[in-house]
């Protein structure tokens, strides 16, 4: 458990933490991530979600990439979500870049959460302005509405979420600004593969890794732990003597 009180020494000594969370950060609420040997891309092609396959072919998205983004509204935080809520509510975390689309961190809340790859609770229209709640899609696509329609101008509707191919959104700059005023960043259930994101971690001075697998900057970081983000994130609040 060396590595338990190294990063919580660390957390303590931050000037300014922010955290940068991937899908390994919800595993545990029962949402699997892409590129572990249980993930996604074991059953699922690469591009399946990409902006190429919703314009060109929708039929296929929405049967393939689609069912991804489905059901995440019933999931729910797990220890290490309400970890870090605990972390930000004391004032050692400041701010939440997450990759992810589950809503996860705000439901266990968090606040300052810049969701860089976009979100799952609303849809938007790809002609006219129209942005609606999730649900609109998921009603026509289970009634075979395929592309889905926007409910003003009847051109197809899309996923709010940022595939291959996409821009990234405004919270991506929020993000840079964030890591523009960090000193230390905990970085937990990411591959670190995906860019930009990927970029990130190196304009950052200490790193504290959380992650199943070794990632391209362990050998950059002061503290790796390759565990379950849950359980080591209460340990790490243990130590510091915190409690969930
Ligand atoms: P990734 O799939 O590339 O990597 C996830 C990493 O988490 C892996 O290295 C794995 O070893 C690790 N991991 C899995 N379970 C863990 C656990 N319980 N504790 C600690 N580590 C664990 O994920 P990524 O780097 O976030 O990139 C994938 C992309 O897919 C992201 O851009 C994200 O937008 C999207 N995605 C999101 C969700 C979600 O919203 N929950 C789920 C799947 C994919």
């Amino acid at each position: 458990m060396e590595d338990v009180k190294r990063a919580a020494d660390l957390i303590k000594k931050a000037k300014y933490m922010v955290a940068l969370t991937g899908a390994g950060m919800s595993t545990e609420s029962g949402i699997p991530d892409f590129r572990s040997n249980r993930g996604i891309y074991e059953t699922m092609p690469e591009d399946a979600l990409s902006r190429e396959v919703l314009e060109r072919n929708p039929r296929r998205f929405y049967r393939e990439g689609y069912r991804i983004l489905d059901n995440l509204a019933q999931k729910k935080p797990n220890p290490g979500h309400l970890a870090l809520s605990r972390l930000q509510e004391e004032g050692y975390l400041k701010e939440i870049i997450t990759q992810n689309i589950d809503n996860l961190h705000t439901k266990a809340g968090s606040k300052e959460v810049y969701e860089v790859h976009g979100e799952t609770r609303r849809v938007r229209c790809t002609a006219c302005a129209y942005q609606g709640d999730f649900q609109v899609m998921k009603d026509q696509v289970e009634k075979g509405v395929i592309p889905p329609q926007c409910p003003e101008c009847g051109r197809p509707l899309r996923p709010n979420v940022v595939m291959f191919g996409d821009p990234m959104p405004p919270a991506f700059e929020a993000a840079l600004g964030a890591v523009e005023r960090a000193d230390t960043m905990l970085i937990i259930g990411s591959s670190l593969q995906v860019m930009p994101v990927a970029y990130l971690p190196q304009y950052v001075d200490h790193l504290i890794i959380i992650n199943q697998e070794p990632t391209p900057f362990d050998t950059r970081a002061e503290v790796v732990i390759h565990r379950g983000a849950g359980q080591t994130l209460e340990e790490i609040l243990k130590a510091m003597g915190l409690y969930v």
